[in-house]
């Protein structure tokens, strides 16, 4: 997989994924993120991207050629063109099923937007979705980019050590995962659950399964019912 993302802050995006688990990905050439100045991109003396909005209004609009010509230039040196993702408050609310979906695409070319965002006619001409981090709005889309990036990476092959280490984790399989422990057997008076001790794994896997249901029920009702219901269809097919 290969990431570009255009950005006003390349070396802050740069700092996040060259480290830990992603950056160690990106040695062992599991996945590829290229981060690029926008600025590089603009045809101004003075390296300006953004402009006041028509219409008038506070703050500034990232203009449409910088990004645009950003994009031209990623796409030519690929060969092929990137699935294209601006990061917005405006966009879908992004999700664990929408990172496993960008988690199989070849290239994606992300677009962090500043100030009140960018001129809508670049969105309309190369933008194939919007997602959003959540219903808040920040300064800039490189953390969003961010979490997109470590989200959508860690699922590509190689990056984790297996499949597992995800399948098993919240929200992949539609429930909040069950709870961990490790050593020492007893902390502050506390036990471990002491069916984890057995050693059976059919046991353990039926206490872990009880356990990511009652935590989903409690604190996420709505997943719950989704689960339920999902889960009674298929029983239902058998
Ligand atoms: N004026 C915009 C609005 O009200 O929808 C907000 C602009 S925000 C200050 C600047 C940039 O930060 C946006 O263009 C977007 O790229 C990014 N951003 C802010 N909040 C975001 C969120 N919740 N999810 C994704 N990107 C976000």
């Amino acid at each position: 997989m290969r990431i570009d993302i255009a950005t006003l802050f390349p070396d802050m995006c740069m700092t996040v994924l060259n480290e830990s688990i992603l950056g160690r990905a990106v040695k062992a050439g599991k996945v590829e993120f290229n981060c690029h100045q926008i600025r590089d991109y603009t045809l101004d003396k003075h390296r300006r991207v953004d402009d006041n909005p028509y219409g008038g209004g506070m703050g500034m609009v990232m203009q449409a050629d910088p990004v645009y010509r950003c994009w031209e230039a990623v796409c030519e040196k690929m060969g092929a063109k990137p699935h294209v993702i601006y990061m917005s408050p405006k966009g879908k609310v992004f999700t664990q099923q929408k990172a496993v979906e960008l988690s199989k695409m070849e290239n994606i070319f992300i677009i962090c937007g500043h100030y009140e965002g960018l001129d809508q006619r670049l969105i309309d001409s190369i933008v194939d979705e919007e997602l959003s981090a959540g219903d808040y709005v920040l300064t800039g889309g490189e953390l969003p980019a961010l979490i997109v990036c470590d989200a959508a990476a860690r699922m590509c092959e190689g990056v984790l050590s297996s499949a597992e280490c995800f399948e098993e984790e919240s929200h992949y399989g539609g429930l909040l995962e069950y709870p961990h422990y490790t050593r020492p057997e007893v902390w502050h008076d506390m036990p471990v659950p002491p069916v984890l001790l057995t050693g059976h794994h059919k046991n353990i896997a039926a206490y872990r399964h009880e356990q990511a249901l009652k935590i989903t029920a409690e604190r996420r009702p709505d997943m719950y019912d989704k689960y339920m219901q999902n889960h009674n269809d298929e029983q239902k097919k058998k």
